[in-house]
């Protein structure tokens, strides 16, 4: 570890030993620049300053990289191994993130600012989504339909193809292995092409791949900006998916452009969650559940409870009460364990979110944070930010901010806050905090939300969906249905005994009996 003062004590860096000064695409089996040389600089949310450059990919990049997933795909070296044999090489690749997981976690908390406990706990769970997509595979069944004495019908499935996979710059690594895990599994090819504010850790797959045993050509990553490297991918002929996290018009705009070649699209969009805690809820739970959901990972999280509806005979107190943790909690060197909230991940995005706090002030009450925290003078720091009696009409409670900053609003009753919840155009996930449990599953259900934790906070089994409904996404993910993205269902119809078809044409030889 080299530690290089800036001048405040609060803000040194630290900087990871052999941190890289240049990264590469990685297409068939090898490091390569772009064909025509081009790069675009990356820079740590700490410094703001640029430590490396990564080879900005250009259509022909993407397409080199694309042929390499096709060959590898069609020459069967991958698709056709036995679920076995992939999940033996998908466990061995668990089995290396996880002995590099304090190295990964050091580059990814690096590269996005975020806390240091947090990335290390993506990076485990980048592992467990490769020992996960193994076992299932090994165990997965595929339908057969028998009807006695005249037919099966069975599912023959296959890998779909190319797949191309598009991910953004929050937890970068452990959402790449969320897409990388089930599409290798699957059998696919793919490229991958990481979000270009944070494209160090995504460097780390190729050699991990590599020294698992995964076949050359099989994965594939070209770096670049989202309209170049992006766009070639979602709009080649050959990519038969596109699974896609980002922004919700970033979404939009790919699902355009895939429409050409009718392709397989799986959309994780964006969200502006709602936690609703009503006045009989266990409320030490519900404080640190919504803190947390908000607070954590710098508030860069797609599910993150942005929006709290708070019964009004506890709302007063959930609103003191909550202010008063959300001004204790710990920002600072991301690199430290004890920090809570690290660094934005980029000062575009850091300008963005500290627009949505001005427009705040004049649309809530500010009970915590609304600026640079001090004694962190450089750096993308936000003090976690807090507006209290925000009306559903505010834009901090429609549009989603992605950082520190939470918005809590009041509600009359039930059917109140049903109504708030449902009042914005996404529906990723929704929280529920009550004792009443019949209640509980009632509100649960009637939020128009992909996923809802009840009385609990936002963990999930990996077997369960993953996905999120109207501006938030398309299709779901997790378990089965990750596999069911990546594969072809083919059926297969047998006829058991005689075949019984209509004999067209055999009339007039006078061959049709009866
Ligand atoms: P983004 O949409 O700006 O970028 C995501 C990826 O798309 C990047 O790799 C980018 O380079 C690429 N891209 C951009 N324009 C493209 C184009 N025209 N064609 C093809 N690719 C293009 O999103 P972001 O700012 O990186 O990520 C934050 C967003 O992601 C938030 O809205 C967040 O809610 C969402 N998100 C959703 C989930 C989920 O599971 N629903 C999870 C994490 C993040």
């Amino acid at each position: 570890m080299t530690t290089v003062e800036t001048g405040v004590e609060a803000t040194t860096r630290h900087v990871p030993e052999g941190l890289p000064t240049h990264l590469q695409h990685f297409i068939d089996g090898e490091l390569r620049d772009s064909v025509d040389g081009a790069v675009f600089g990356v820079l740590d949310p700490v410094s703001n300053q640029d430590y490396a450059t990564a080879a900005a990919g250009q259509a022909a990049d993407v397409d080199a990289a694309v042929q390499a997933a096709q060959r590898s795909f069609d020459s069967g070296v991958w698709a056709e191994k036995p679920a076995r044999a992939r999940a033996r090489v998908l466990n061995r690749i668990a089995d290396l993130v996880e002995a590099s997981d304090s190295r990964l976690a050091e580059l990814e908390t690096f590269d996005t600012g975020l806390p240091i406990t947090q990335a290390l706990g993506q990076a485990q769970r980048a592992a467990e989504n490769f020992r996960f997509f193994a076992d299932l595979i090994v165990a997965q069944t595929d339908d057969a339909y028998k009807v006695p004495g005249r037919q099966i019908n069975y599912v023959n499935r296959k890998p779909v193809g190319v797949a191309g996979l598009i991910t953004p710059w929050n937890t970068p690594f452990m959402l790449e292995s969320w897409k990388l895990a089930p599409s290798l599994a699957s059998g696919c090819s793919v490229v991958l092409k990481p979000a270009e504010f944070t494209p160090l850790s995504a460097s780390l797959w190729a050699q991990i791949f590599t020294e698992a045993g995964l076949p050359q050509g099989v994965f594939n990553l070209v770096n670049g900006i989202g309209e170049e490297a992006g766009d070639a991918l979602v709009k080649h002929p050959q990519t038969r998916l596109i699974s896609f996290t980002g922004e919700t018009t970033t979404g939009q705009l790919i699902f355009r452009n895939s429409a050409t070649h009718l392709k397989g699209m799986s959309m994780e969009l964006g969200g502006k969650s709602p936690a609703v805690v009503f006045a009989d809820a266990d409320l030490e739970a519900a404080l640190d559940s919504t803190l947390f959901g908000v607070f954590s990972l710098n508030g860069e999280r797609c599910t993150a409870g942005s929006r709290i509806l708070v019964q009004r005979s506890i709302y007063d107190e959930f609103v003191e009460r909550y202010a008063a943790r959300a001004k204790n909690i710990v920002v600072g060197n991301p690199h430290d364990p004890k920090t809570e909230v690290g660094a934005l991940v980029h000062p575009e995005h850091y300008e963005r979110v500290l627009g949505y706090v001005e427009i705040g002030k004049t649309e809530g009450r500010l009970v915590a944070g609304g600026g640079r925290p001090e004694g962190l003078p450089v750096g993308n720091y936000l003090a976690p930010t807090v507006f209290a009696d925000v009306p559903s009409t505010a834009r901090i409670f429609q549009e989603e901010i992605f950082g520190p900053v939470v918005a809590i609003t009041p509600f009359e009753d039930e059917a109140d806050a049903i109504r708030l919840a449902n009042d914005v155009k996404y529906g990723l996930a929704g929280y529920v905090w009550t004792s009443d449990l019949t209640r509980g599953h009632r509100v649960a259900h009637a939020i128009e939300a992909g996923m809802v934790w009840l009385n609990s906070h936002n963990v999930r089994d990996l077997r369960s969906p993953f996905g999120g409904v109207k501006a938030s996404g398309l299709g779901h993910e997790g378990g089965y249905r990750s596999l069911d993205f990546y594969s072809e269902q083919q059926a297969v119809h047998i006829t058991l005994g005689d075949v019984h078809t209509a004999r067209f044409g055999a009339a007039a030889a006078g061959e049709i009996d009866g």
